[in-house]
C-alpha cells in the first residue's frame, strides 16, 4: 500500500487496503494470502465469477489467433457476434443495430451522441441520484459532486437534473413522481429541445434507488409521444444482476436505446449501445468507434459470459441470492431501527442506514460497518447521495454457505457499532 501511495495519483482511491493476487467462487485472495469474500463483484462486473472457466478458455484462444485489429480498420467476426447477441436479448423485438466501446462512460456519451444525430436536439435530461461515468459529458450527468464532480468543472452544457421517483424518501406513487418530473421536463427543457431521458432502471452509485411502479413506463410513454428518445442506462443492472436478464424487463419497458457494461464480459473491459436501428443508423460512418472499442479479446469473453448467463439460469440464482439477503436484513431491521429500508431486486440489493427517530442518513455507521467487513474480511460497497447505503453485488456464482458468511460478518458490524443504551437496573 506504501507503494501505491508512492506511484499512484491520490485521486484514485480504494475501498479495502489489500492487494489481490487470485479470485473465484466468491473468493478473492490477498499477497498476504488472506481469504475474502467477494460481496461487490468489481462493482458488478464478476457476475459470473472470478475468471470463470469459460472466459478463460474463450479468451485463451483468441488471444492466440490475434489480439488487435481495430475494428474500425479491418472488422472481425467477434464483434458482430457480440452486436448480434445484444440485438437479440436486448428488450423489444424490433430491428436493433449495436456498437462496441470500453467503458460504461463511454457507451452512455455515444448513446447520447447517437440520440443527438438522430434528433437534431441537444439538450438532455438526467435525474437527482444518477450516476453515469467520469468522462466529461458523463460526470455532467452524473449527481454527486464529491468525488465525482467536485474541482472538475466546466461540466458539459444542455443537461437538466430533474427529480426521480425515491420511494422510501418521497412517499410518492409511480405516477405521483413520474408526472411532477416530467413536469419539470416541460417547463424548464421542453420537448422540442429534448434529445434524450437517460436513466437507470434501478439507481447504482446513487443508493440502489429503485423507483416506484409505474415511474418509468410514464417516462417512456411521454419520451415515445414526444419524440425524445428514451435511453436506458443499464450498465450496473444488467446481465441477471436484478434477477432477469435486464432489469427494463421488469416492467416490461422497450427503451430506444440501452447502454450495458460491467457484467457482460466477465471481467474484460467492454460496454455496449444496443438500440433501435434508426436511431443507430443516424451518426455518419467514422463517427462512432475508437481504438480498442470492441476489442477482440473483450468480445470473445462477452460470448462466453452471456452464454455464461443464459446456460446456469443465473437470473433465477440473482432471485434466490436475493431472498437470501431480505430473510438477513429484514430479520436485523426487525430488531434494529437504523435499518431504514431494504431494497432492491434480485442479487442487487442494498439496505440503508438511517438515524433512528429522524430517519435521517447516517454516513458514519453505513462507513464504519463497511470498514468491520473489510477488517473481518468481506468485500462490501458502500454507496448513495449521502453516503448511508450498504450495497450488495456478490457474484452470481455465490454458494449460499458463503454469502450467509459474508452477510453475517455485516451483521456482526451493525451489532459491534450498537448505540449505547441505558439499560434500567432492575433493583427491587
Ligand atoms: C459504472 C457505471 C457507469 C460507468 O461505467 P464505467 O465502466 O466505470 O465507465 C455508467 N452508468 C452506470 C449506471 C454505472 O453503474
Amino acid at each position: 500500500m506504501q507503494r501505491k501511495v508512492s506511484a499512484v495519483a491520490a485521486g484514485v482511491g480504494h475501498v479495502v487496503p489489500v492487494s489481490i493476487v487470485a479470485g473465484g467462487g466468491g473468493i478473492l485472495i490477498d499477497a498476504d494470502g488472506n481469504s475474502l469474500i467477494d460481496l461487490g463483484s468489481g462493482i458488478a462486473v464478476t457476475g459470473i465469477g472470478n475468471s470463470a472457466p469459460a472466459v478463460v478458455e474463450a479468451v485463451t484462444h483468441q488471444v492466440q489467433q490475434f489480439t488487435h485489429a481495430c475494428f474500425t480498420v479491418t472488422p472481425y467476426d467477434g464483434y458482430v457476434a457480440v452486436a448480434e447477441k445484444l440485438n437479440s436479448i436486448t428488450p423489444g423485438d424490433h430491428e436493433k443495430r449495436t456498437a462496441l466501446f470500453n467503458t460504461g462512460s463511454e457507451a452512455v456519451e455515444n448513446a447520447i451522441k447517437i440520440a443527438r444525430s438522430f434528433t437534431g436536439k441537444h439538450a438532455v435530461v438526467v435525474f437527482d441520484h444518477a450516476f453515469h461515468g467520469r468522462t466529461n459529458l458523463t460526470m455532467s450527468m452524473t449527481a454527486k459532486s464529491m468525488p465525482y464532480k467536485d474541482g472538475f468543472g466546466p461540466f458539459a452544457p444542455d443537461i437538466y437534473r430533474v427529480p426521480t421517483s425515491y420511494p422510501f424518501r418521497d412517499g410518492l406513487t409511480g405516477e405521483e413522481a413520474a408526472r411532477y418530473s416530467l413536469l419539470q421536463i416541460d417547463k424548464q427543457v421542453g420537448a422540442s429541445n429534448l434529445a434524450a431521458i437517460v436513466i437507470e432502471p434501478i439507481q447504482g452509485e446513487g443508493g440502489f434507488i429503485e423507483p416506484a411502479p409505474g415511474f418509468l413506463p410514464a417516462l417512456q410513454d411521454w419520451a415515445t409521444a414526444n419524440g425524445v428518445v428514451f435511453i436506458l442506462d443499464e450498465v450496473q443492472t444488467g446481465f441477471s444482476r436484478t434477477g432477469d436478464l435486464f432489469a427494463s424487463n421488469h416492467e416490461t419497458l422497450v427503451p430506444d436505446i440501452i447502454t450495458t457494461g460491467k457484467g457482460i464480459a466477465g471481467g474484460l473491459p467492454l460496454a455496449a449501445v444496443t438500440g433501435r436501428a434508426e436511431i443507430m443508423d443516424s451518426p455518419q460512418p467514422g463517427g462512432l468507434g475508437g481504438t480498442y472499442a470492441g476489442n477482440p479479446i473483450a468480445c470473445a469473453a462477452a460470448l462466453a459470459t452471456i452464454e455464461t448467463y443464459e446456460k446456469h439460469n443465473l437470473a433465477v440464482r440473482a432471485r434466490q441470492i436475493g431472498a437470501v439477503i431480505d430473510e438477513v436484513f429484514f430479520e436485523l431491521a426487525n430488531s434494529d431501527d437504523r435499518i431504514g429500508d431494504v431494497r432492491g431486486r434480485g442479487a442487487m440489493k442494498a439496505v440503508e442506514v438511517v438515524l433512528p427517530g429522524s430517519g435521517d442518513p447516517d454516513p458514519s455507521l453505513t462507513a464504519s460497518v463497511a470498514r468491520f467487513a473489510a477488517d473481518h474480511g468481506v468485500v462490501v460497497l458502500t454507496c448513495g447521495t449521502y453516503g448511508s447505503v450498504i450495497r450488495f453485488l456478490p457474484p452470481l456464482t455465490i454458494s449460499d454457505e458463503l454469502l450467509r458468511d459474508g452477510l453475517r460478518v455485516v451483521v456482526d458490524g451493525f451489532r459491534a457499532h450498537a448505540p449505547t443504551t441505558h439499560v434500567k437496573e432492575n433493583r427491587p
